[in-house]
């Protein structure tokens, strides 16, 4: 596996495997890998002679008093891992590479950006699309894997690379769980023992909509309200938000009918945590 740490020299391994006629697949990701993110590789492999995976903590999508000091990060571990894999190129680029000085120029997330997630971690979106759009620039892949664990972020990126013409496939790639429900995230490093039992309730919480659904309720708020209530139960989880919403606009929805998104953020110690599951009446 080679290690790329230059853009310019990853822009010429890309167009090097391009003229040779391969397909590019793109896994981008912050690193601290996991189960969740080498299946994302795996369906790269699947989809694209050649697999780069990003490992890039990007400051641009972070707030000030947010994590970007203390998010994880064990690059060794990493190689490792993604050598594992037989990743073609990992490019692990430094922030003054992928932010030079005198950089200005960012891409805005639409209306896609301010719901969910978008409320209470304002620029967090534009920080993503900003940092994509350069990575399609450099590795110029013709795919590009994204968990659906981040299904706003998923839906953003696709709509950037429609209204930006970037000739670019995305795929969506379902979420890995741990065996008792919880959605594996870097961010669950933070939780101590206590917090990680407690951190159950949120797939519990989305498993507990379901079965309502599945039992005929069709009313957002009733739908809501019962899953708030459940990972309220746990006195470690306080909620930032959960959402009832169109899976494509994201638009918060008044009643279940055909498919709705039900998202949700809950705070647990020192961790921010998000899942989501489609609900179908
Ligand atoms: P991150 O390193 O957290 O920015 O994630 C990099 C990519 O991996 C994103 O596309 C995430 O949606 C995806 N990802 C993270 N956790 C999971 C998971 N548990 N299941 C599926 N995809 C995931």
């Amino acid at each position: 596996m080679k290690v790329i740490e230059k853009v310019s020299e990853m822009q010429k391994w890309s167009e090097a495997e391009r003229c040779a006629g391969r397909r590019i697949a793109l896994v981008p990701t912050m690193g601290f890998l996991h189960e969740g993110h080498l299946s994302l590789v795996r369906e790269g492999k699947k989809s694209g002679d050649r697999v780069v995976v990003s490992l890039f903590v990007n400051p641009a999508q972070f707030a000030p008093g947010e994590d970007y000091g203390s998010y994880p990060r064990d690059l060794e571990r990493d190689r490792l891992l993604l050598e594992r894999e037989r990743v073609d190129v990992l490019f692990h680029p430094p922030a003054e590479a992928m932010y030079p000085n005198g950089h200005q120029t960012h891409v805005e997330a639409g209306p896609l950006g301010r719901f969910l997630c978008g409320l209470s971690r304002p620029g967090h979106f534009r920080g993503v699309t900003t940092v994509v759009a350069k990575l399609f620039n450099i590795v110029r892949p013709h795919v590009a894997i994204f968990g659906l664990k981040d299904y706003q972020q998923f839906q953003i990126v696709r709509r950037m690379v429609a209204d930006l013409h970037f000739d670019i496939e995305i795929i969506g790639h379902p979420i890995v769980r741990e065996k008792d429900g919880l959605a594996m995230s870097s961010r669950n490093a933070y939780l101590d023992g206590r917090e990680r039992g407690a951190a159950r309730c949120l797939h519990r919480s989305l498993k507990k909509a379901a079965l309502l659904v599945r039992q005929g309720e069709r009313e957002a708020a009733r739908i809501v309200s019962a899953v708030k209530e459940e990972i309220e139960r746990e006195p470690l989880a306080r909620v930032e938000y959960v959402s009832l919403c169109d899976p494509c606009s994201l638009e918060e929805l008044e009643a279940v009918d055909g498919e709705a998104l039900l998202a949700l953020a809950v705070r647990i110690g020192k961790a921010r945590l998000i899942d989501n599951t489609l609900l179908k009446a």
